[in-house]
């Protein structure tokens, strides 16, 4: 039951001052509905001391060839449109204490006119310059604030939160000023109506501050100690619940679920192990032993396997299913594509004849189950499963499909688990009687990332690469090169090099890919690589097509292979040992990594040959751009020269990952739409790692403690999970 004290936090926001039904519909359509809402919609950013110059000071700074940004808070005094050419341009004169600034706007003169009106006070923010001996800045960031803040604020230091504005407010005429009324009205009259979301024991354990004060300084903070702590607050408070979620799952999956215990009953394994042209790397080995345990225990196994591309992790993924199929169980592999599945069961398939050679007696069926086969072909395949003639089912998420039914089903890996969702996991789970499962990600996760989205894992690193591997070396160049870079793939050609040439999607559009693909390639065909073979391979052919290019050029039949990404998962050629890609600048950090992995795989020197048109990033000052030291408005700026610079100077794809990260912002951390969980809107899953740590062993000793959150200190978090993260506590169930 709710409070009356509460429920008033319900109510519309058109009840506050000066908003009204008009602008509450406004406010709706950002998702601002209640009070509540609106109280919690903190600022974007506060203006404080320490962030302001006097107009003198930046003056100074600008003088000595400062490059950074600063604000500076003054009054309009002058304003003049004035032709500069054809064009319209706008300066503003502000004046502070110290002396005068200028502002110039080339853009939106007529609008940015209106807004700058003699006698109003503003914090300029950007970047100071000199020009004719004045203090200018072009087109800055601006909020406008009152007299009578600006005196506050530079007489007492009193902070001021300026919130975004989006433009459905901006249309109702809500501006800086109105907007931080309106919520200062809303927090002073009902913050204390807010109740305490997190128990007290919680709250004196980690110390945090109260809900109420945390709110009240988000906003208006009494010292940036106080605003420091608000934030700590409501992170800790958005990790612990989300933690809770993940501990509800892990413990729903250990303890309703009982596995198959398993035990090493031939020598299967070890025989198999003996036919592998190479030795298993330390790293794969501990792996393994790390899988054997949670198969030959009790409890299901669910293991995540991370690995960078080229790490090996298919014949661990194997290893282990050979040891559910010593027990008599099935094994499952699903792929992401059919490509990937196809070549998964076509090596597989050729490493068991090899084993059934030295392994008399036992012989291991694969089976590839695929979407589009003839009906007599897969009646044939459903039949082999339920009888579990076959061993080995090897597909995409088409096996995974009701009409699938397995006899025995004890293990399942899922390879390049990031382009599967929560919910898939889930269902495929639902397939045997608890089988294990082992998850694998060649997308290396940033810990503290994977820890939050795959809480309810355990994880295993491959951290080691094959010994007979040379680092593949990786440059960057502008598209003029592409002649000199031609040259180099036809020599190459010469010592048996293959070259994957790819081309990046057109717009998302097959269509148009299919076009960019076929017309480079006739024209690769006919003018510079006319005397190389080539093939072609592109996302609109059908898998049985793609497998036919992927199979000659495996065989040498090509030399290089013009494609689109479809190249890009998991797919293994050791002699095509050049990769070119076009447009680079246009490709994902990751997706990047992911493509520069299909070559390298052999004891060749591999290459990676990025063709940008970025014309900063084609510079090649890769030490100009540390981006540790980059402002987030430069990161925006150059992010594709920072991802190109990266891939230059990093093989190692945690490394990537981390910086693919920081690129995208916590905002968009890839997978977390589909994990099923809540985006993070305090939390910046980077830099926030401690605090994650403690939030996350708080609420997991919580669950161990009280499973079924029956206890009396346990209420409140109850309360709190059903009434904000239902949809997510669902979720937590299936799986
Ligand atoms: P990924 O981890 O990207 O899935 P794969 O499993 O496809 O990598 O392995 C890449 C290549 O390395 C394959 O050709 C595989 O046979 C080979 N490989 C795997 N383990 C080793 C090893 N320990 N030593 C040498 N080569 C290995
Ligand atoms: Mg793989």
């Amino acid at each position: 039951m709710k409070s009356d004290k509460e429920n008033i936090l319900e109510s519309s926001v058109q009840y506050i001052k000066s908003v009204g039904p008009k602008r509450a519909e406004s406010f709706s359509k950002i998702g601002i509905n209640t009070i509540r809402d609106l109280i919690f919609y903190f600022p974007s950013r506060h203006l404080d001391r320490t962030t302001v110059l006097t107009a003198a000071k930046a003056y100074g700074y600008a003088m000595n060839g400062y490059d950074g940004e600063a604000t500076i808070i003054a009054k309009v005094v002058d304003k003049e449109k004035r032709n500069l050419g054809r064009k319209e341009i706008l300066k503003v004169q502000f004046r502070d204490s110290s002396g005068f600034i200028e502002c110039v706007w080339f853009q939106g003169v007529k609008y940015f006119h209106s807004v700058f009106n003699e006698g109003d006070y503003f914090a300029i923010s950007g970047k100071p310059e000199i020009n004719y001996n004045k203090l200018q800045i072009v087109h800055p960031d601006f909020d406008k604030i009152t007299e009578e803040e600006t005196q506050s604020f530079l007489n007492t230091g009193k902070i001021i939160p300026f919130y975004r504005i989006p433009k459905e407010l901006k249309q109702k005429n809500i501006g800086d000023l109105s907007l931080r009324r309106i919520i200062n009205t809303a927090v002073e009259s009902y913050v204390d109506n807010l109740e305490e979301t997190l128990p007290q024991e919680i709250i004196a354990q980690h110390k945090l501050i109260d809900l109420i004060t945390a709110v009240k300084n988000y906003h208006y903070p009494q010292s940036k100690e106080l605003f420091e702590q608000a934030k700590r607050r409501f992170k800790f408070e958005e990790m612990f619940y989300l933690e809770l979620l993940v501990a509800i799952k892990k413990n729903n999956y250990q303890t309703k679920l009982i596995g198959n215990k398993m035990e090493i009953k031939t020598n299967l394994v070890s025989v198999f192990i003996k036919t592998l042209p190479f030795e298993l790397t330390h790293s794969q080995l501990n792996v393994l032993s790390e899988i054997k345990k949670d198969m030959l225990s009790e409890k299901p196994m669910n293991r995540l396997l991370q690995g960078d591309v080229g790490s090996g992790k298919t014949i661990v993924a194997l290893i282990s299913m050979l040891i559910a199929i010593d027990n008599g169980f099935q094994a499952a592999l699903m792929a992401p594509t059919e490509i990937l599945a196809d070549q998964h069961a076509k090596n597989i398939s050729a490493m068991m004849s090899k084993l059934a050679l030295s392994h008399k007696g036992k012989e291991i069926k694969v089976s590839l189950l695929l979407g589009g086969q003839k009906k007599s072909v897969r009646n044939q395949k459903l039949s082999d499963i339920e009888l579990q003639e076959a061993d080995i089912i090897i597909g995409t998420h088409a096996i995974f499909e009701e009409q699938v039914k397995f006899n025995n089903l004890g293990l399942i890996v899922i390879d390049e688990q990031h382009r599967f969702g929560v919910k898939q996991r889930a269902l495929l789970q639902s397939k045997g009687t608890t089988p294990d499962v082992l998850v694998m990600s060649a997308t290396p996760i940033p810990r503290t990332l994977s820890m939050t989205i795959y809480g309810d894992l355990d994880f295993s690193v491959i951290n080691e690469m094959p010994k007979n591997r040379i680092p593949i070396k990786t440059v960057l160049r502008g598209e003029k090169k592409l002649p000199e870079i031609y040259n180099f793939i036809i020599d190459k050609a010469k010592e048996g090099y293959q070259t994957f040439l790819v081309y990046p999607l057109v717009e998302d559009s097959e269509k148009l890919d299919l076009k960019a693909a076929i017309t480079f390639y006739e024209d690769l065909k006919e003018n510079h690589l006319k005397n190389l073979k080539l093939g072609l391979i592109h996302g609109r052919m059908s898998w049985q097509e793609k497998e036919e290019v992927m199979l000659m050029f495996k065989d040498k039949l090509f030399d290089v292979l013009v494609s689109t990404t479809v190249i890009e998962v998991g797919i293994d050629i050791p002699d095509a040992n050049i990769i070119l890609i076009n447009d680079a600048h246009r490709f994902g950090l990751s997706q990047l990594h992911q493509l520069r992995g299909r070559v390298g795989r052999s004891n060749k020197q591999a290459y990676c040959i990025l063709i940008t048109k970025d014309e900063i990033a084609a510079k090649q000052n890769a030490n100009e751009l540390e981006l540790d030291y980059l402002s987030s408005v430069q990161l925006e700026k150059y992010k594709s020269s920072v991802r190109l610079q990266s891939m230059v100077k990093y093989l190692d794809g945690f490394k990537i990952a981390e910086i693919d990260l920081k690129l995208r912002g916590p905002g968009d951390i890839f997978g977390t739409k589909q994990s099923g969980f809540p985006e993070l809107k305090y939390t910046n899953i980077i830099e926030d790692t401690e605090l994650i740590l403690e939030a996350k062993q708080s609420a997991f000793k919580l669950i161990e403690n009280d499973p079924k959150l029956e206890n009396n200190f346990s209420a409140l978090i109850r309360k709190n999970l059903i009434k904000h993260y239902s949809e997510n506590l669902s979720y937590a169930k299936i799986a």
